[in-house]
């Protein structure tokens, strides 16, 4: 049956999906990858067009390795996400596993409906070996839709592996096997899959970059703590239900004499002691989550299930340590030190909002009595 140009749908909508990769790509999203990909698949499916007997087994093979090929960049594509490790022996071995059985399958058996099947056992394959160990590290929503989509493929082609086994063999007439039902499948199969693929790595790359920027948004570049605003969205999210439940403790910490500081080291050694400042709080509380910097050489401290006792116990830790160190500029050797508010919050949102003034206030009569000093509110 000769091919129309509703055949060529097939291979044009893949490489206008590939085209899509590239478009994005100068965007600036990485889904330069994916693009490739679709190209391979796009050129087999091409390939598949072309109706002649006179290259036989060869173009076979040419047009099911780009198949094949294409598979296995879309797996390393979705691999490089969580940076699984593939293995080149094992993509080769597939590679040549797949030529050798569509040859034998042609030359020696004269079976289109066998050369089928082992392409189609191959690409299963290699779709279950990067789909399965990818689904069991997904975490993220981007990652678990990849995952889903992946699987889905795999079980996909290994339902269709099961179909060419029962199915009746097909005439030797050139292109039959192409317009028979199972050649269909296939492209339908490349074709749908392909546009699917498209739209689930558009929608991942945008939540990627929405998650990015959001990271970027709540993170204080110079000590990657949470800023203000990410301190507020903690508390707005489901991860902060241990502050709303049970009682949570508020310190605030703020550097003393600072602008002292600043104006006789430099503003850049004023930047390494608010990162030290920082080091030395997060490694006293054990956590980066709940420690932000809500100001210049200001932080603020959200702990839950510790007692009032413990919270002031660790602020003093946290005191001493830093007042201990000893700084040397300029020949100077120095010791900087820092004061602390320390309050008890309990239940709700208002309840936390309360407790970081009660810690305000005592944060000032801290630095009212001298500073290098922690003083809770009872
Ligand atoms: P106090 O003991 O009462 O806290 O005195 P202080 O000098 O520490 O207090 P103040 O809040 O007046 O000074 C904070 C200074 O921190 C003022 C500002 O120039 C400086 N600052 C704010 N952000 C940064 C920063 O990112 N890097 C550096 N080096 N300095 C900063
Ligand atoms: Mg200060
Ligand atoms: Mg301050």
């Amino acid at each position: 049956m000769p091919v129309t140009i509703l055949n060529w749908i097939v291979p044009i909508t893949i490489l206008l999906c590939g085209m899509a990769f590239a478009a994005i790509r100068l965007l600036g999203f990485a889904t330069e990858r994916w693009g490739y990909a679709l190209l391979s698949l796009s050129m087999g499916f091409s390939i598949m067009l072309i109706e002649t007997e006179r290259f036989t087994p060869y173009k076979q093979v040419l047009e099911d390795s780009l198949i094949l090929l294409s598979i296995l960049l879309a797996c390393r594509a979705l691999r490089r996400r969580l940076d699984i490790q593939g293995s080149l022996l094992f993509e080769t071995s597939v590679m040549v596993f797949s030529a050798v059985a569509v040859t034998v399958s042609l030359v020696g058996f004269k079976s289109v409906r066998l050369e089928t099947l082992s392409v189609e056992a191959c690409c299963a394959v290699v779709l279950w070996a990067s789909a399965w160990p990818f689904a069991r590290s997904a975490k993220s929503r981007p990652d678990r839709i990849l995952a889903a989509l992946f699987l889905l493929l795999a079980f996909l082609l290994t339902g269709q592996c099961a179909t060419f086994l029962a199915a009746s063999p097909v005439g030797h007439a050139v292109g039959a096997w192409r317009t028979s039902p199972w050649g269909n499948m296939i492209q339908y199969t490349g074709v749908i899959g392909s546009i699917v693929l498209t739209f689930c790595v558009m929608l991942v790359a945008a939540e990627d970059a929405i998650e990015r920027h959001r990271i970027e948004a709540h993170t204080d570049p110079m000590t990657n703590l949470l800023n203000r605003r990410g301190l507020n969205a903690l508390l707005e999210s489901r991860q902060a239900k241990r502050f709303h439940t049970g009682p949570t403790v508020v310190i605030l910490a703020d550097i003393d004499h600072f602008k002292t500081i600043n104006d006789r080291f430099g503003h850049s050694f004023g930047d390494a002691v608010i990162k030290r400042f920082a080091t030395v709080l997060t490694t006293a509380v054990g956590s980066k989550d709940c420690v932000a910097r809500v100001g210049g050489e200001e932080f603020m401290i959200l702990i839950s299930g510790m007692t009032l006792q413990e919270a002031a116990a660790t602020a003093d830790r946290a005191r001493s340590t830093f007042a201990t160190e000893r700084w040397v500029s300029n020949g100077i050797d120095q010791s900087f030190t820092a004061s602390f508010g320390v309050s008890m919050a309990s239940r709700d949102r208002m309840a936390i909002d309360h407790a970081i003034e009660r810690a305000d206030c005592v944060l000032y009569a801290a630095k009212q009595q001298g500073r290098n000093r922690v003083i809770v509110h009872q």
